[in-house]
């Protein structure tokens, strides 16, 4: 027996539940299938888990600074255990509020693998079901390098279940997750070498942060080494240790992670039975309004490759609803000038074009805007992290097409200057909003 539905999401993390929820609130019967928690990879082992550890983090640093701020503080160490057993009861919390807002809209959840078995049916926990809409938000999953002994090393999801910190620790990455792991595992007390394959980090950022970045992250401790392309990884007496195809031995480790990268998780999914088509890398291609090869069958998120942030996933798994199923014709995410933030020590906040793309595209017509301070917060402690903006504007009119931000705060001041570059302001509009004083955010509004 077959069970009709007008949409089945396959996938219950942030694209898909979001999907299937804004669907269901304009009436449609929707069926969302996930085998794990509810919330994917945001919620269990993503930016929920990080940002709560980034939080922690913060307050490491905060206490190093406390002393120049006249307090009698004595820090007798982390209960890394006890901060983990509170972080993963919040996050089971949301599950649980996820679950019961599915059953209040009358979503029906099976908690399966779902795997086509044609453009209409898909399969699972041995249910069939039909749907007139099929929605595929199957995220991805971390990319492990294929060399010898890879299985010793732990990816990000690991990360989140590890019940004692790792003392010495080595990350193989250059990306978010890289510097995000490696920044709050040293404040945290651990000893930290960062292995990149080129000499920078956070390749795709403007390179002002990726110089700014670096320099913080050496200041802070970290040991970055470039140009490391692993070749094996082994275990001995002491530990882990990592060789590079330069023949460079690294370590001994007492753990390994691998941020490389992602991957889309399609493997199950059975994606030729319904005749979807995916790109090279496996990535399940879309056009604009997110629509497959197949009209009835849609992807987003990570599955798709394009911009895979948490927010994304949502807003385009919310338009896709409103416009199959809301009648809200041509509606679509427009994946430009979508903010970005590194939750690394220092954040980082990015929106819009490079210094390096605005040149591409708008050649002599750009000019670039650019401070570098001590913030005012640092003004009294030892530790004198250097605060960078950058500001990339183009045309006459000096229209803000780049904003980039590093240092304290950047993560929540950048949002309200991406409306600001959404809405198409310039230069001169940065320059007649008057300044909140004292902020590093001023900085952004009086540069010269
Ligand atoms: C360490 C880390 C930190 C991050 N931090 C941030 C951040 O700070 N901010 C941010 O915006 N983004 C962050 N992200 C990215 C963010 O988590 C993803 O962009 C987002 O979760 C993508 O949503 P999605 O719906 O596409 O996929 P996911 O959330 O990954 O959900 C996909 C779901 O599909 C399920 N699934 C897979 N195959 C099947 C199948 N065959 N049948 C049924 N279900 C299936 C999976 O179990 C999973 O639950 C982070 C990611 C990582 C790894």
């Amino acid at each position: 027996m077959t069970e009709d539905f007008d949409l089945i999401t396959i996938g219950g993390g942030s694209g898909g539940l979001a999907a299937a929820q804004r669907a269901a609130e304009y009436g449609a019967r929707v069926a969302l299938i996930e085998p794990a928690p509810l919330g994917g990879t945001c919620v269990n082992v993503g930016c929920v888990p990080k940002k709560i550890t980034f939080n922690a983090a913060s307050l490491a640093h905060a206490l190093a600074d406390a002393l120049d701020y006249g307090f009698d503080v004595t820090v007798r160490g982390h209960d890394w255990a006890g901060f983990v057993a509170k972080r993963q009861a919040y996050v089971q919390r949301l599950n649980g509020i996820y679950e019961r807002n599915l059953a209040k809209q009358g979503i029906t959840h099976l908690a399966a693998r779902g795997r086509f078995t044609g453009p209409h049916t898909v399969e699972a926990g041995g249910r069939v079901l039909t749907g007139q809409h099929i929605i595929v938000a199957t995220g991805g999953r971390p990319t492990v390098p294929g060399i010898p002994g890879h299985e010793l090393g732990l990816v990000s999801d690991d990360f989140f279940g590890l019940t004692s910190r790792p003392q010495r620790v080595a990350i193989v990455g250059s990306g978010y997750v890289a510097v995000e792991f490696a920044a709050a595992l040293r404040a945290l007390g651990s000893e930290v070498t960062l292995l990149v394959r080129q000499d920078s980090v956070l390749r795709y950022f403007d390179a002002y942060l990726q110089e700014g970045l670096l320099r913080a992250l050496a200041d802070d401790g970290i040991r970055v080494v470039g140009q490391a392309i692993p070749s094996a990884l082994g275990r001995g007496p002491a530990g882990l240790t990592l060789e590079t195809a330069d023949g460079r031995s690294h370590g001994p480790f007492e753990a390994l992670i691998w941020a490389v990268g992602r991957e889309p998780w399609t493997a199950d999914l059975d994606l030729p039975s319904a005749g979807v088509g995916t790109d090279e890398r496996g990535f399940v291609t879309t056009d604009d309004y997110q629509v497959t090869n197949v009209p009835h069958i849609y992807a987003l998120g990570d599955v798709t490759g394009r911009v895979t942030l948490t927010p994304v996933a949502i807003a385009a798994g919310r338009r896709t609803a409103d416009r199959v199923f809301g009648g809200m014709t041509g509606r679509h995410l427009d994946y430009s000038n979508i903010p970005t933030v590194i939750f690394s020590h220092p954040p980082i906040g990015t929106c819009g074009l490079t210094e390096v793309e605005a040149r591409e595209r708008f050649g002599p017509a750009v000019k670039i805007y650019l401070t570098e301070f001590v913030p005012l917060y640092n003004g009294i402690t030892d530790h004198k992290p250097k605060t960078r903006m950058k500001l990339v504007t183009a045309g006459s009119d000096e229209k803000v097409v780049g904003c980039h931000i590093m240092g304290p705060g950047a993560d929540e001041m950048l949002q309200g200057f991406a409306v600001a570059i959404h809405m198409g302001a310039t230069k001169r509009d940065f320059d007649e909003t008057v300044a909140i004083h004292p902020t590093a955010a001023e900085e952004l509004v009086t540069m010269r």
